[in-house]
């Protein structure tokens, strides 16, 4: 049903993104749409990348290398944006270009070694847990240093700046101050960059609360419904 309404969606979606970057005086050029494609299926990514969206985000590793491997369109470029196991990153290594959820040193080293099993350099970003929520995953802030130290000596990684998830509300404006806690953190660590560390990412604001988080410094947006419609789950 959803399908027939996924290029209005995107045109919809990339409308909002351009009067909310106008709104706040930003270049809309700084925000990237990933679409969040997770339970839909390969049809409507290959329309959506018809309508040039190239950015797909999922969060389940077995679902985005059945889907990577299914689907391989120039130019079309992948996110991990979900939850990570240690044990599936060999599944995903040899294709995905962007892992958002990293808040462990344990999976950089994953990813590090099978990364380098391809040759290839994965770009990551570090999930910082902004909501206070123990069910929503990312290190503590105060964690954060440490894991770009560990970070630096990895030669398959490049670090991109930092993802976070503001809890769910009825009204965006409850979650303003989890945006602007990540965008501080990316601030406030700045003195990391150099070699394959260069913060300048934030992944932050979904379908409820992009607009808001574009307010606040997003350079990624992470919008699934939106786009491709409800999901029956996750
Ligand atoms: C599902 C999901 C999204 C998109 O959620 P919508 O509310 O459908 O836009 C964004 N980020 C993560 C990590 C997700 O799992």
């Amino acid at each position: 049903m959803s399908d027939r309404f996924i290029p209005q969606n995107l045109e919809e979606i990339r409308n909002q993104i351009i009067e909310t970057c106008k709104k706040c005086g930003r270049d809309p050029e700084e925000v990237s749409l990933i679409a969040v494609s997770k339970t839909k299926p390969n049809e409507d990514i290959i329309e959506a990348y018809s309508h040039q969206q190239m950015h797909f985000g999922e969060n389940r590793m077995q679902e985005l290398q059945d889907k990577m491997d299914a689907i391989d369109l120039p130019g079309i470029q992948w996110h991990m944006i979900g939850t990570m196991q240690s044990n599936k990153i060999k599944y995903i290594a040899h294709r995905v270009d962007w892992i958002h959820s990293v808040s462990k040193a344990k999976y950089l080293n994953e990813i590090e070694k099978r990364a380098a099993e391809y040759d290839r350099t994965i770009n990551v970003l570090i999930q910082v847990n902004i909501s206070d929520e123990d069910q929503k995953s990312g290190c503590d802030v105060s964690d954060l240093a440490g894991i770009l130290e560990h970070a630096k000596h990895l030669s398959h990684i490049r670090i991109r700046g930092l993802m976070g998830m503001a809890r769910f509300v009825d009204d965006a404006e409850d979650v303003r101050s989890e945006f602007r806690l990540l965008k501080e953190t990316l601030d406030s660590h700045q003195q990391y960059n150099g070699g394959n560390i260069e913060l300048t990412e934030l992944s932050m604001g979904m379908s409820g609360d992009f607009e808001v988080a574009i307010e606040e410094g997003a350079t990624m947006v992470r919008v699934g419904s939106s786009i491709f419609g409800s999901r029956n789950y996750a």
